[in-house]
């Protein structure tokens, strides 16, 4: 029988209400013929307060135990589902990820799956169980530890799911109707997206949209996964939500597919570095062996052997940036003026495969920002995305602005 991928959040598993709600649209897909594999999140709002309780315990936690406790929300929920289907006499049953199991690495906190042997699971579907009720964002290391997969990794686990057992599709139900434009709190004439690129939807999540976890998409795409976000609290529908698929599926699409922010990021500068070959090595080396995670990067044109170096990095990182630059030059492994942190500022990116084939789209981006009396501090490009860094305060302002300006509200 054909295989599909239902994965509910923890919105959609939020009560016993949700949940009921939830089994009975898998009971709509097993009636049609389907074996399904459910994965569920923990309700939602669980997993912060496991967070919190391990925080609270043990500030600087061994990450093994923190992946117990962290992993155990979506263990109740997967149960709860199962149960909640038998209720409904669909035979059901519910795997913890270690019994499937999905093999991780040991990197605890932030695993990666290595593997999803279908055969435990596929004895029993071979038997006559219509349902695998299966805890998302759960594994298990090579030295038997149970590992969890990032904040917000059920995701992943669904998408592993689908390649590993070929499904037909892999639906992500969550508590909004799809993918947009950009942010409907930011912007009213925010649309609702019927099919993105999979390199889009790379690009949207990493750059700040919360819809699904980034390491998903890379892994739909890698396999080709038929991904669908859709609404749990929505009547269902073929139509319903965004289908995240291969470009080749999309017919038409604009230039620019969305726009995306994120107001969680800082700007830090050391002023007069030496300007010779191996800085840039030396100065990365240290941020990168500090944990500091950098994006964006300008070097300055040098004047009379000295230069400036810029980058941007997430808020929360500027203390161990700092620490470690002070370090660097304690040791005078690198020799600079001063350190500058400004953590007033705000990433806007453009996003759109079309951008490949059309010329102007930066010109186009940088003219709207300046209409509106907006300064560009950093600006960084790829081939289908242009991001600029700019005052925290304009974010809405230029999200605004360049959703007009590109005509975001009307479909291609
Ligand atoms: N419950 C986990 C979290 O909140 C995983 C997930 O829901 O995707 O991060
Ligand atoms: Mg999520």
């Amino acid at each position: 029988m054909p295989v599909l991928v239902m994965k509910f959040g923890g919105t959609s598993v939020a009560t016993l209400d949700r949940i009921r709600r939830a089994a009975k649209r898998v009971g709509v897909e097993v009636a049609k013929g389907y074996d399904v594999i459910v994965i569920v999140s923990a309700m939602s709002g669980k997993t912060n307060e496991l967070v919190g309780w391990v925080n609270e315990t043990s500030p600087l936690f061994d990450a093994r135990e923190y992946d117990a406790v962290v992993s155990s929300g979506e263990n109740v929920t997967a149960g709860l589902m199962a149960l909640t289907l038998q209720e409904m006499d669909v035979p059901a049953r519910s795997w913890q990820g270690w019994q499937v199991p999905v093999q991780t690495t040991s990197a605890h906190s932030s695993a990666r799956i290595e593997g999803i042997p279908p055969t435990n699971i596929n004895a029993k579907f071979a038997e006559g169980m219509r349902v695998a009720v299966v805890a998302g964002f759960q594994g298990i290391s090579p030295e038997g530890r149970i590992t969890t997969l990032g904040r917000g990794g059920s995701d992943t686990t669904a998408v592993a799911f689908a390649a590993a057992f070929e499904a037909e599709r892999c639906d992500i139900y969550t508590d909004v109707d799809g993918v947009y434009t950009t942010d409907p709190r930011v912007s009213s004439k925010a649309r609702k997206l019927d099919r993105i690129a999979f390199e889009e939807m790379l690009e949207l999540a990493s750059l700040g949209a919360k819809v699904l976890q980034t390491r998903s998409v890379e892994l739909a795409m890698r396999y080709n996964v038929r991904l669908r976000v859709l609404s749990s609290f929505e009547e269902p529908s073929d139509e319903a939500g965004t289908l995240v698929c291969a470009e080749e599926d999309i017919m038409e699409s604009n230039v620019v597919a969305g726009v995306a922010f994120s107001r969680d990021e800082a700007k830090m500068t050391l002023v007069s570095v030496a300007d010779r070959p191996g800085i840039a090595a030396t100065i990365f080396t240290a941020l990168s062996d500090a944990g500091v995670n950098v994006d964006m990067i300008v070097q300055n044109i040098a004047e009379e052997g000295r230069t400036d170096m810029t980058w941007s990095c997430p808020t929360n990182e500027v203390a161990r940036a700092e620490k470690a630059m002070a370090d660097a030059k304690v040791d005078s492994v690198i020799n600079y003026q001063e350190l500058i942190a400004d953590t007033d500022v705000a990433k806007v990116s453009v996003v759109g495969i079309g951008m490949r084939s059309h010329t102007g789209v930066a010109a186009k981006m940088f003219r709207v920002l300046s209409a509106e009396g907006i300064n560009i501090r950093v600006i960084t490009t790829s081939e289908i995305k242009i991001s600029v860094l700019i005052d925290r305060k304009y974010v809405e302002l230029a999200v605004q602005a360049l959703h007009d300006a590109f005509e975001l509200e009307k479909a291609a």
